[in-house]
């Protein structure tokens, strides 16, 4: 567990994406807008009592969160906000345009093609890691509070960063920048969102470059290392 400023950072691990592992950073501010815990994404299906145990570690449970904010509708991030809700009665928030996708996930198209221009991976393993993404199931999510950016949520203003999904959006707080998929830190350095899991790549790189000119001193992203600029 990291804790930088005032977010702890879960790190959860998918094993076996594309042949490697990916880790997801789900992001956790002590008082959200209703005074409670606010996380920011819910890892994947299934990853519920991992969750729990580590709010367990900081002395706090699954009832304590209040506000569960989802940077996007991918089964890695919005993937326990249903229970999460249903347990704890906290408020679900998420950009307008992705709550006809967390009712209804959409399956992912992506061609072993389009993958071997970013990533090395046998096509076997393409092939498995496909298969399982898109057996992943979460309970449809019900938005309590849509946004459209602009917003200010415990002290974080809400920027809607589109192209990885449409209503993809990011949280600062002038310090911290938790960037969900809008940003990777591959090797500790900003890295703009993997190509073939986008809806509009040309669009993921302007809000890209418009969250690297922001002056935040810590930029959690939810894959990759969190970045600190001293
Ligand atoms: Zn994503
Ligand atoms: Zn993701």
């Amino acid at each position: 567990m990291v804790r930088i400023n005032n977010i702890r950072i879960m790190e959860l691990l998918e094993p076996d994406f594309f042949g490697g592992v990916l880790n997801h950073n789900l992001a956790v501010v002590e008082r959200g807008p209703s005074g409670g815990l606010m996380l920011i994404d819910t890892g994947l299906p299934g990853y519920l009592e991992t969750i729990e145990e580590y709010l367990k570690s900081w002395g706090f449970s699954i009832e304590d969160v209040s506000d569960v904010v989802v940077t996007h509708w991918h089964h890695d991030h919005a993937g326990n906000a249903s229970e999460i809700r249903k347990l704890s009665g906290a408020k679900v928030y998420a950009h307008y345009l992705e709550t006809s996708y967390l009712l209804d996930p959409p399956t992912y198209q992506i061609s072993y093609a389009e993958v071997t221009e970013r990533l090395k991976v046998p096509e076997e393993d393409f092939k498995r890691t496909m298969r399982r993404i898109n057996d992943l199931k979460y309970d449809p999510v019900i938005v309590d509070v849509t946004l459209r950016g602009g917003e200010d949520l415990a002290g974080f203003k809400v920027i809607h960063v589109p192209g990885h999904t449409p209503g993809h959006i990011a949280l600062y707080n002038g310090e911290d920048l938790v960037v969900g998929d809008a940003m990777r830190g591959i090797g500790g350095e900003p890295t703009p969102p993997l190509e073939f899991f986008s809806w509009d790549y040309e669009l993921s790189l302007a809000s890209f470059r418009k969250l690297s000119s922001i002056p935040a001193k810590v930029i959690v992203p939810f894959h990759g290392e969190v970045i600190q600029k001293w």
